[in-house]
């Protein structure tokens, strides 16, 4: 997908636009397929949290990709899509009893991840094989805010919790068939990944019945120029020798799964946008465009950088910019960017937005959430329409006050 391509889908469906390259997509998967092929039996379930449109959902699906969930409408969202309940599992993490039930009675994979709803679903369902998931206690993910394996993550059942584990399971008779961890997103080192695999596979030498070990995913990929990415050729090579131990280990073989996110879409993805404005002031040089955080929050939740370009002056002199949007309330893209020089009416793209951009978008401002289109074949297809009005207010109850004031009773 070319630039000339980006320009002329967003002049044909208007900004802001979400553009998906699905060719991008299917390559990060069949990457993912021929890194991991010294695995013999291994799933790759898309986190749909990070793009839940259905097309994409559809295309995941051809490819041969799963379906990671972590909440109720999540698991409707693939049933919906054509998963089948067998290749969707339910990764939530502090929901009540009744929304792992209702997931269950879907015929989805069920993983578990406190003691209290371990120990509350071996008691009513002991015949309904689950998975657990483990905190291995390792810092392998990014910054804070999405490293959740460690010590003070909320996510997992800790590794110093097992013998409660075992307790219950046997308890309850109940029957534990995965094992999985999900350390965070963007893995800089392997080493720290693996060593968390190693405690994993140490832990499931005590359980005899499992079928499967889920690491998760963390995937990083190169947001920035220069950037290092998770080098997922050689994790593979290397957790495949361990793997193999431990299936000897084991004494039979067992599939591995994992769930990439951000590595199959998030370079797919490119957020178009216009400026509106081109503001001067004292220090600096603002390009407001017809966005902001309330269709991209990432820099502003999470500092995270996105590369933006001039689509309609790519080869202009570069000028340094602070890249803002129109929320009424401090909504900053980009910081003292260089850029190729903007003018009111430019096109700038916001690149790798595949990835937890759409999904997080709000009406914040009352504004209209981006319409989204996935470039498949070398065609444009609409996957979502822009919202109008009666999206922001076809949940709301009709309510007038009174035509006179009344007096208020306290
Ligand atoms: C978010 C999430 C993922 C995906 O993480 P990425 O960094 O986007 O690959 C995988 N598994 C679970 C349980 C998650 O919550």
């Amino acid at each position: 997908m070319t630039t000339t391509n980006l320009r002329s889908i967003a002049k044909t469906y208007g900004t802001p636009l979400y553009v998906y390259n699905a060719a991008k997509i299917e390559s990060q998967y069949q990457r993912l397929t021929k890194a991991f092929a010294p695995l013999p039996e291994v799933k790759f379930n898309f986190a749909m949290k990070a793009l839940s449109n259905s097309a994409i959902l559809k295309l995941m699906r051809q490819l041969g990709a799963g379906l990671d969930t972590v909440s109720l409408q999540e698991v409707q969202l693939g049933l919906q899509a054509g998963f089948s309940p067998d290749e969707i599992i339910f990764t939530p993490n502090g929901v009540a009893l009744d929304e792992i039930i209702a997931a269950m009675e879907l015929g989805v994979h069920i993983n578990i991840d406190n003691l209290s709803l371990l120990e509350q679903f071996g008691a009513r369902y002991p015949e309904t094989p689950v998975c657990i998931r483990i905190n291995p206690h390792v810092m392998a993910g990014g910054n804070s805010n999405i490293s959740v394996g460690h010590i003070d993550s909320k996510f997992g059942i800790s590794i110093h919790q097992m013998p409660h584990v075992h307790r219950i399971v046997k308890n309850t008779g109940m029957n534990i068939n995965g094992l999985h961890m999900h350390t965070g997103s963007d893995i800089l080192d392997i080493g720290v990944f693996l060593q968390a695999c190693d405690i994993l596979f140490d832990l499931a030498l005590e359980f005899k019945d499992l079928e499967f070990i889920d690491l998760g995913s963390g995937f990083k990929v190169p947001y920035k120029p220069g950037d290092i990415a998770t080098d997922v050729e050689d994790l593979g090579v290397q957790l495949g020798e361990r793997f193999e131990r431990f299936c000897t280990d084991y004494g039979r073989p067992l599939s591995l799964a994992f769930e990439p996110g951000k590595f199959l879409v998030s370079e797919a993805g490119h957020f178009v946008t216009a400026v509106n404005v081109v503001k001067q002031t004292t220090s600096t040089i603002f390009a407001q465009v017809n966005s902001g955080f309330n269709h991209l929050i990432r820099p502003m939740l999470y500092n995270a950088y996105h590369h933006i370009e001039n689509l309609s002056n790519p080869n202009g002199k570069s000028r340094f910019y602070t890249v803002v949007g129109y929320i009424c309330e401090t909504d900053t893209f980009a910081n003292n960017r260089q850029i190729a020089e903007i003018k009111e009416g430019d096109l700038l793209v916001f690149r790798n937005a595949g990835a937890y951009c759409f999904s997080m978008s709000s009406n914040y401002n009352s504004r209209f959430r981006p319409a989204e289109v996935l470039w498949y074949n070398n065609e444009a297809h609409l996957i979502r329409k822009h919202e109008t009005l009666a999206d922001l207010t076809h949940t709301q109850v009709e309510w007038e006050p009174k035509a006179t004031m009344e007096k208020s009773s306290n």
